[in-house]
């Protein structure tokens, strides 16, 4: 077995960690530096450098020779084989970029490692999807004078910006399906962390990836990445995280009418029938929130219960929820692990102050976690929250932590109604025995992905995006692959 800590002393040592430039592994123009510090004790990893406008443009710029040059001759057999082999050299190094997320990051190891099947499976399925772009002959009014057919061409550069909380997941949705269709990559990583994105270069230049195909520069949203996003140069952007930066993103986009999408936020109902499997339901209900910490974005963070069970139901999830252990994510039996950084926790201790403020009961938790071990990080209690109201802020907002708001509901028709009343669809949990109500659910409500008796399905071959103001687009399935294609109609005069 793994010795996690004794592998983690010799993975950083704080020394710099340099970002890759059209394949030269630079600091910052300015020489500027941020700290890369593990959430859970505060100690030094590395520091990286804070990229910055000037950064941007020579990445950019990076990108866009590539992409003219030797890279755009490049046969989808070859993309595909590239792309397996990159899977190949994830593979044999998969512990160490989970050892490297979780102490960037704090994901509990035992998450990362989990992360496995999925995150290989993307890369094997883009390798597949790379052989499979193709446009189509179409029948036109003027047969056999005049030929019509499309072709499928790569949009070209891609800006990809990514949050915190989930790196390696997160980095390869952007950067496989852009080497499957032959675009290039500029990513800005979060400067809470990047420690992990600039490994997976590394590993990617290793597999044989030629330089200025992808180009990774770290730094601050504000700077970095929103030169990233307003840059001319590019041509596409591929975001994932709040919905307000989001917003940011689509506007700056329209400086050259970028092809945009956008991963967002959410605040998904889960719905639990008076007819669940109770003893099934509770650990998947109080997961839905409570892995990563809350830190995710499909977290089920509304909880509407059947009336006729909504006490036994809260109180066995509070019990569950008082149940997990707090600690290091590098301790492989920690279940809920440090938040990302003070700001993030002050915003969740507000939250906690909130709902006891506005009429709320709290089940369980409600408080930081405290104790000598963890006195170096932000750790909470995972909280539930009883006696909540629709018009709470903690029913309302995004909160990403662990904190889940119960409430209970008398019909399906009153709970659809308040289930979609949020301005987000990212995803929705039902849980019932009864297949009729299982379908009627799931055709109503009003979100990306609806998952009925499990919680947090991912897979490559099935999309996944939101509605309303969640975002636009999808990641997974063959409807990925599109977001990164321009269809051309090509007219051949056969005289
Ligand atoms: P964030 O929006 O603050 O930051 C995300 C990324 O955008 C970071 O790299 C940041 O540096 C960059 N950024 C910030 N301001 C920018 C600007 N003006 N221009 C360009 N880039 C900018 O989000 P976060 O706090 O890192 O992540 C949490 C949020 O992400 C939550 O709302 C969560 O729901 C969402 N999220 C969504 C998904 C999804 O797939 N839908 C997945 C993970 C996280």
């Amino acid at each position: 077995m793994t010795d996690w800590k004794t592998k983690a002393a010799t993975l950083y040592d704080g020394s710099f960690r340099p970002m890759v430039i059209g394949g030269q592994w630079v600091a910052a123009q300015s020489e500027e530096v941020i700290e890369a510090r593990n959430p859970a004790d505060g100690t030094l990893l590395a520091t990286v450098p804070r990229g910055s406008k000037a950064d941007i443009d020579k990445a950019v710029a990076a990108a866009r020779k590539a992409f003219d040059g030797p890279w755009s001759k490049w046969t989808p057999f070859e993309r595909q084989n590239l792309l397996l082999k990159i899977a190949e050299k994830f593979e044999a190094e998969w512990e160490t970029l989970c050892l490297s997320d979780t102490l960037d990051m704090g994901m509990p190891i035992q998450r990362t490692l989990g992360n496995s099947r999925r995150v290989l499976g993307m890369l094997r399925y883009y390798a597949g999807q790379a052989v499979a772009v193709h446009g189509a002959t179409i029948p036109n009014s003027f047969p056999g004078e005049i030929y019509s057919q499309t072709v499928r061409e790569p949009v070209g550069v891609v800006g990809a910006i990514i949050p915190w909380n989930a790196p390696i997941a997160g980095s390869i949705w952007k950067i496989g399906p852009a080497l499957a269709t032959g675009c290039t990559v500029v990513l800005k990583p979060s400067e809470e962390a990047s420690l992990t994105v600039l490994l997976i270069a590394k590993l990617m230049e290793e597999a044989g990836l030629p330089e200025g195909v992808l180009n990774i520069v770290t730094g601050h949203g504000a700077e970095a990445g929103a030169a990233l996003a307003e840059h001319p140069g590019v041509d596409k952007i591929v975001f994932t995280g709040s919905t307000a930066t989001g917003q940011a993103i689509a506007r700056a986009g329209t400086v050259n009418l970028k092809r945009v999408s956008l991963e967002l936020g959410g605040k998904s109902p889960v719905i639990v029938c008076r007819d669940a499997d109770i003893e099934k339901a509770v650990p998947v209900a109080a997961m839905s929130v409570f892995a990563n910490s809350g830190q995710i974005c499909i977290a089920g963070s509304r909880l509407f219960v059947a009336r006729e069970i909504h006490d036994e139901f809260t109180r066995r999830v509070a019990e569950f929820a008082a149940n997990l252990r707090i600690g290091h994510g590098i301790d492989a039996d920690t279940d809920i692990g440090p938040i990302i950084s003070a700001r993030q926790a002050d915003r969740i201790a507000g939250y906690l102050a909130a709902g006891p403020n506005e009429g709320a009961e709290v089940l369980t938790g409600g408080t930081r976690a405290e104790g000598e071990d963890l006195s170096g990080g932000h750790f909470f209690h995972p909280t539930v929250f009883g006696g909540v109201n629709d018009d709470m802020s903690i029913a309302r907002e995004e909160i990403f932590g662990p904190v889940i708001s119960a409430m209970p509901f008398d019909d399906l028709d009153e709970v659809v109604t308040r289930a979609n009343a949020t301005p987000y669809g990212l995803a929705a949990g039902i849980f019932t025995t009864h297949l009729g109500t299982a379908h009627k659910l799931a055709h109503r409500i009003k979100a990306g992905s609806v998952w009925v008796n499990m919680y947090h399905a991912i897979d490559p071959a099935v999309p996944f995006g939101g509605m309303k103001m969640s975002g636009y687009g999808r990641e997974g399935g063959a409807e990925h692959v599109e977001e990164y294609l321009e269809t051309k109609a090509i007219w051949i005069n056969a005289d």
